[in-house]
């Protein structure tokens, strides 16, 4: 049976994989900030925001280096790709969400990251997914038009592939299996996560294309989330960027 919480607009169901069951609990994709870079220098005894330190060092071969108003600067190196200025400042989020998405986030290669690894810890989750149905026209699209029937056979799939994993790598893991072999067992599905950490610069390129909607709707949403947080920490860049 299709469940009714999956009904209700929630994306994710996950099963525990440390109970023994495997009852359904709601999921849905977790995206934290963790830090954003601090700057150490004052200016008119003040400490710079980190959008001040990128403005200070932008400003490194003008006579105004500490002028607080920075605004149209900002605009203007964007205006220009002037990109460098945005890697002086740094920021890292934690990301939770499936090993489906996560190869896809790992591929920005300006990004430093740490990722939960299968090879030392137990898998925690597996995920379950809404299903959409194939866009026949443009393959890297999606619609959320699957009748109901489908949707449940889908969730019902789901279930079993996760009912078979979950034992299957149980029993490895109980028979003294190491863990970096036993986790070949497990589906796409299973849960990660991530340290993501990257300059402003990487998070502008990267939020302009995993916001697309030719990125997939899963990895769009953490981008989503992801951009909220980046508009709340970078406001200025946000605002020339014509970011809402
Ligand atoms: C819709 C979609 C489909 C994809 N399909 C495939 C596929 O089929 N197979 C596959 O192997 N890969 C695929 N990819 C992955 C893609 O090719 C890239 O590897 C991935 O998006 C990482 O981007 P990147 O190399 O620019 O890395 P990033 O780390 O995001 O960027 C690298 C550097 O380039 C800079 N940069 C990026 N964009 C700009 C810009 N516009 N202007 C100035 N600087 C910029 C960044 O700031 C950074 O410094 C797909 C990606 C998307 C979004």
């Amino acid at each position: 049976m299709l469940s009714a919480k999956m009904e209700g607009g929630e994306k994710f169901i996950r099963f525990s994989i440390l109970g023994s069951d495997t009852t359904k609990t709601l999921w849905n994709m977790q995206v934290r900030l963790i830090s954003v870079t601090s700057p150490l220098i004052e200016v008119e005894n003040q400490l710079l925001s980190p959008e001040g330190l990128i403005a200070y060092c932008a400003r490194v071969s003008s006579p105004h280096q500490e002028s607080p108003d920075y605004k149209k600067l900002l605009a203007y190196c964007i205006r220009h790709k002037h990109w460098s200025v945005f890697e002086m400042v740094d920021m890292t989020v934690e990301i939770v969400t499936s090993r489906a998405i996560s190869p896809q986030i790992l591929r920005h290669k300006s990004f430093q990251f740490q990722e939960f690894s299968q090879r030392y810890a137990k898998a925690q989750e597996i995920e379950r997914y809404m299903p959409r149905r194939q866009d026949s026209k443009n393959r890297q699209n999606s619609l959320n038009d699957l009748d109901n029937e489908t949707k449940e056979w889908f969730d019902e799939a789901q279930e079993r592939i996760a009912r078979l994993t979950l034992e299957e790598y149980n029993k490895a893991l109980e028979r003294g299996i190491a863990k970096e072999c036993a986790r070949v067992l497990l589906p796409m599905g299973t849960q990660t996560k991530l340290y993501m950490k990257g300059s402003v610069r990487s998070w502008i390129h990267y939020l302009e294309v995993r916001t697309d909607k030719s990125t997939q709707q899963e990895h769009q949403e953490i981008a989503l989330e992801i951009k909220k947080i980046f508009m709340a920490q970078f406001p200025v860049t946000a605002s020339a960027l014509a970011w809402s």
